[in-house]
């Protein structure tokens, strides 16, 4: 494995790779690496592609009351597992190196940047597009690699591609999970072992919803209040919890077709986000 700094050495690999007859695919990632992360890399190669993997913990997507500066980060770390899942390239650029000074252009995301997470994390996702864009003109990939995990995220990316025309596929991978359900995160670093404990309510209350979908309700105001009633028991607090077009991302009120419930909530001072497939073609 390779490991840059520089997008002048990062431009000069792939386009080597793509003398040589390979195609490329990229991993973007804000690092402190778990399974979830390493199973994009395992997706990319299954495809053939020689990969490169970046780590940037981008300060853009990030408001100023946010966790920016706490984000955990362990470089020595994320460079073993990266290396043993087979990443070719590394990319690990300085604040400096992808910002060498204020942006004076940038992307905004239209009303899909006002619902689910981006309702309290205003800017949130002007900043994903904007590195991702940024990565992806480095870059060059055939294929982008993105988890379910953050599914507004990956439909905002697809659309970008879409709306801008961007000459790559971004390709969405299943949610990876802990033991219990938790959907592994860099964030999970943050819950104490009771905050931790209390965590898998979430897992919990979004399964048993999809079971409640699968056994015929398709009230979506029902399904939520069970959802919300169940985390708050739980002794989580609720940031939102949402039925939407799997596809467009709008609120639907009877489950029809195939539809994501999301959530987002605070566990102590943590916040944590899960969501899953629910409506026809789409029980599992
Ligand atoms: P992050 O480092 O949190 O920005 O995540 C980088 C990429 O890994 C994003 O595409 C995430 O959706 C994806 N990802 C994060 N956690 C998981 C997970 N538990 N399962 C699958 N993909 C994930």
């Amino acid at each position: 494995m390779i490991r840059v700094e520089t997008s002048a050495e990062l431009r000069e690999w792939t386009a080597a790779r793509r003398r040589a007859g390979d195609t490329v695919g990229l991993v973007p990632t804000m690092g402190y690496l778990h399974e979830g992360h390493l199973s994009l890399v395992r997706e990319a190669k299954r495809r053939g592609h020689a990969v490169v993997m970046s780590i940037f913990v981008n300060p853009l997507q990030f408001g100023p009351n946010e966790d920016y500066d706490r984000y955990p980060r362990d470089l020595d770390r994320d460079r073993a597992l990266a290396e043993r899942v087979g990443v070719d390239l590394l990319f690990t650029p300085s604040v400096e190196e992808m910002y060498p000074e204020p942006l004076q252009v940038t992307l905004r995301v239209g009303s899909w940047a006002d619902r689910l997470c981006g309702a309290s994390r205003p800017g949130h996702f002007d900043g994903v597009v904007t590195v991702v864009a940024k990565l992806f003109h480095l870059v060059g990939p055939d294929e982008a690699f993105f988890g379910e995990k953050d599914f507004q995220q990956l439909r905002i990316v697809q659309r970008m591609v879409r709306d801008l025309n961007f000459p790559v596929a971004v390709v969405g991978c299943p949610t990876v999970r802990e033991e219990d359900g938790l959907a592994m995160s860099s964030r999970n670093q943050y819950l104490n072992p009771e905050e931790r404990r209390i965590a898998s309510a979430l897992p919990r209350a979004l399964r048993a919803a999809q079971e409640r979908a699968a056994e015929g309700e398709r009230r979506s105001r029902t399904i939520i209040d069970q959802v919300e009633q169940q985390l708050r028991t739980a002794g989580l607090v609720i940031d939102y919890v949402s039925i939407v077009g799997e596809e467009d991302l709008e609120p639907v009120e009877t489950i029809d077709r195939p539809c994501r419930l999301l959530a987002a909530v605070y566990v102590g001072k943590t916040r944590l986000i899960d969501n899953i497939a629910l409506g026809p073609e789409k029980e599992r």
